[in-house]
């Protein structure tokens, strides 16, 4: 891959219910106009909130199969395929960029598609056509592990590949109605509140306050009873540098409790600020 004059940005999607898919929606409207602005990239690398391991997994396969992981929705969502080739080579390179990071890092020419990955990329690019690959979180490690992954990974925007974070900005499945109309757009307060504080600390570049959310941020247990939704946004802030500034380019709720704001992350050319976290 040829190196690109401009940097692609980095993005985080929620990828809400997997009936995202199906539903008409403001959000599935949305991505399919995001996609128009960020152009076709050369490769795609997700990071998605599907895909827990205690090492860094690198999808490698050659045609990484659609992979159904939810239960109880309508059978029409377990027809739907995502036939998008693989990135195997790419994914090496990520491998051999991770463990140089020092990351303990490893190929899974196995694994498909989650619906984290596919539910999204079907929206945005429907064609397929682009290469895609991911990466794992580890839901045991903190927002700073996770940012620093995506740092690890920034030189891949060079390369024309576009970072995907795949989670939700707000998950408590206890306060969603999954299956009810679409009758609260407005969402419940503490959503809205942790939603707007989270858009407030991205907006003014307040890194060290994003990765310790949990004890700062109001409502953050429950927005987040585990973090595993949201750890994929500090990847994608990551790989945008460590200079970065943060478009809030979509914000909605669905189902009551699933905040479903996307972000588009650039390099700026702002004060560096290193988080002291470790
Ligand atoms: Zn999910």
């Amino acid at each position: 891959m040829p190196e690109l004059a401009q940097p692609l940005p980095a993005v985080f999607i929620s990828h809400g219910a997997p009936t995202l898919a199906l539903e008409v929606s403001p959000e599935r409207q949305f991505l399919a106009g995001f996609a128009a602005r960020l152009g076709k990239p050369a490769a795609i690398l997700v990071i998605s909130a599907h895909w827990d391991s205690p090492q860094v997994g690198v999808l490698g396969g050659q045609a990484p199969s659609t992979v159904h992981d939810f239960y109880g929705f309508p059978r029409s969502l377990y027809e739907l395929q995502y036939p998008a080739p693989g990135a195997a080579s790419l994914a090496a390179d990520i491998v051999d960029l991770l463990r140089e990071a020092g990351f303990n890092a490893a190929l899974d020419v196995e694994r498909g598609f989650d619906h984290g990955v596919w539910t999204p990329l079907l929206l945005m690019y429907p064609q397929a056509e682009v290469p895609v690959t991911q990466i794992s979180i580890n839901a045991r490690k903190s927002p700073y592990y996770h940012w620093r992954l995506g740092r690890a990974l920034s030189s891949l925007r060079s390369r024309g590949v576009l970072v995907v974070g795949s989670g939700s900005i707000t998950h408590n499945l206890a306060d969603c109605r999954l299956h009810g109309a679409r009758d609260n757009a407005a969402g419940l307060p503490y959503v809205t509140d942790f939603a707007d504080w989270l858009a407030a600390q991205l907006a003014n570049g307040q890194l060290e306050a994003l990765l310790g959310y949990r004890e700062r941020a109001p409502g953050a247990t429950r927005a987040h009873p585990t973090d595993e939704h949201l750890l994929p946004l500090f990847t994608a802030l990551g790989a945008a540098g460590v200079s970065w500034s943060a478009e809030r380019v979509h914000a909605s709720v669905m189902h009551e409790g699933l905040a479903m704001d996307h972000y588009l992350f650039s390099a700026s050319s702002g004060a560096l600020c290193q988080p002291a976290f470790s």
